[in-house]
């Protein structure tokens, strides 16, 4: 599965980690989830809120005041791409917009200075933490199994999952086109690019589909980063491989030197140079709009946490894999957006998280890290209140909804507060779950309410310094994502 050279990498990467570690302790802190479930705004809340002493009681290093000052420095790989912090935070604060979401991997180094709580540990540290946030796409993870398999294999499975029949309606362009090739055709660009594209167009379509289908590799054809139109990455299944070696110079054998080429130079390099190199991770899930949309979206959000862990599960019969989950010793699995629900419904929304990731984590037989689960909002956009309806008095959310957002006939312009009822979360966890997989309840809870606000107006002090942004339960996340750090 993998070469000698590259556990040799990672084998030596770590030594000399450890070594300049001496000197300078740092910890690489991954954070991902599918695209859009919150990593752009988590980091860039996670960072203001400690250059800006924002309010973290659960946050023991900040909340007993031994945080001298939290700066952002110089990221130590020189060849990937800053986290773009301050045009994000620009939105966020000052144009009140969602900053764009993440595209490809990102790194940000944000060093703490700070007084250790033992005056044992106070004699031997360095009172200097920096911690490097690293930031790519959930898609980009999933494409792990790939590793242990050839191109027939990937073209075998995925002719089969095109089959099943949730996606066989969105599948049926490509497999009409694939069906009326022959792979021992002589190799044609033009013919190469014309199934990649209808074979992409697929995957995409899975994931704009209602149903919230789960994603599928190859990641890149969905979120391409910088790779996108080169060979590596144009390429697609073929249907009917006989057992037979493929012809040189036919379209079967450009086909699958283009996988095994992704493979080399795309999903090994991420994993080995990454991914081997994380100490925590941070999984971030959309479980809102899974909510929003109905059991059948929650038993497929269930089955990508569960692709998701299973890739930091150690002893997967590969040493590239072994050495990497080896060396992550936290998980953190969090529901990011809880300020959509009244704050008596954020302990459901963590029940329900924790059930999904329980079950996904036997799945995925995951052992040796420790997993913990929490509903949070990075960025809290509403405040709560109450409502008087006749003689009862209603708990209500309160947010400027974005423009063009709807409850009813009500249409939204982006500039109004308005009072929300958000409805409650089951107090039964399991009654969000699919019932023996039948999907007879397979209907959107109509007692959820789900609009979008825009971020949160900040208020000044006196002094006229913007205070940092509100949240919901981030310092629990950091607590446990680099807490014990700095001890
Ligand atoms: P990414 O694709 O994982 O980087 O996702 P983003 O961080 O860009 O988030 C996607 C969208 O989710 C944002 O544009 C917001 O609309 C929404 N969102 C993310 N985090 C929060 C949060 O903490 N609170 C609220 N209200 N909305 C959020």
């Amino acid at each position: 599965l993998t070469t000698f050279t590259d556990e040799a990498r990672i084998a030596l990467d770590a030594l000399s980690e450890r070594a300049t570690g001496l000197f300078s302790p740092s910890i690489r802190v991954g954070v991902t989830g599918l695209s859009r479930a919150g990593k752009t705004v988590f980091i860039s809340a996670f960072v203001h809120n400690l250059i800006h002493g924002g309010r973290l009681p659960l946050f023991e290093a900040q909340k007993s005041g031994r945080i001298a000052r939290a700066l952002l420095e110089e990221q130590p790989d020189d060849a990937v791409p800053r986290f773009q912090y301050e045009d994000h935070i620009d939105a966020l604060v000052n144009a009140r917009t969602w900053p764009d979401s993440t595209r490809a991997i990102s790194e940000l180094r944000l060093t703490i200075e700070y007084e250790s709580a033992s005056g044992w540990n106070r004699m031997f540290s360095s009172g200097r933490l920096s911690v490097d946030i690293v930031d790519y796409p959930g898609e980009w993870l999933l494409d792990l199994p790939l590793l242990g398999k050839n191109y027939r294999e990937f073209s075998h499975d995925a002719v089969e999952l095109a089959l099943l029949p949730v996606r066989a309606e969105l599948s049926k362009e490509w497999r009409k086109l694939a069906a009326g090739v022959d792979p021992n055709m002589d190799a044609d660009e033009m013919t190469a690019r014309r199934l990649f594209e209808s074979f992409a167009a697929y995957l995409k379509a899975c994931k704009l589909d209602e149903r919230a289908l789960s994603t599928l590799p190859p990641g890149r054809f969905l979120m391409p980063g910088d790779l996108e139109g080169s060979p590596a990455l144009t390429f697609a299944p073929l249907p009917g491989l006989g057992d037979a070696r493929p012809r040189p110079g036919s379209l079967h054998a450009m086909m699958e030197r283009r996988y095994e080429a992704y493979k080399t130079h795309v999903v090994k390099p991420f994993f080995r140079e990454h991914i081997a190199r994380l100490d925590r991770q941070i999984v971030l899930i959309d479980a809102m709009q899974a909510l929003n949309a109905g059991p059948g979206a929650i038993a497929d959000l269930e089955r990508a946490v569960t692709e998701i862990l299973a890739c930091f599960r150690p002893g997967r019969g590969s040493l590239l894999t072994d050495l990497f989950s080896r060396r992550i010793d936290r998980i953190l699995v969090a529901a990011t957006k809880a300020d959509h629900l009244h704050h008596e419904s954020h302990d459901r929304l963590q029940a329900i998280v924790r059930r999904l990731t329980e079950r996904s984590a036997a799945r995925a037989n995951l052992s040796g890290a420790e997993v913990d689960v929490l509903a949070m909002a990075a960025v809290r956009a509403t405040r709560e209140g109450t409502v008087k309806q006749g003689r009862e008095t209603l708990p209500v959310i309160i947010g400027t909804p974005l423009e063009g957002e709807t409850i009813g006939d009500e249409i939204f312009d982006g500039k109004t507060e308005t009072a929300i009822f958000p409805g409650d979360l089951p107090e039964k966890a399991g009654s969000v779950f699919q019932q023996n997989g039948s999907g007879l309840n397979d209907q959107a809870d109509p007692e959820i309410r789900f609009v979008r606000f825009r971020p949160p107006h900040l208020e000044k002090t006196a002094e006229g310094v913007t205070l940092s942004l509100p949240h919901i339960r981030l310092d629990r996340a950091l607590q446990f994502l680099i807490g014990d750090r700095l001890a």
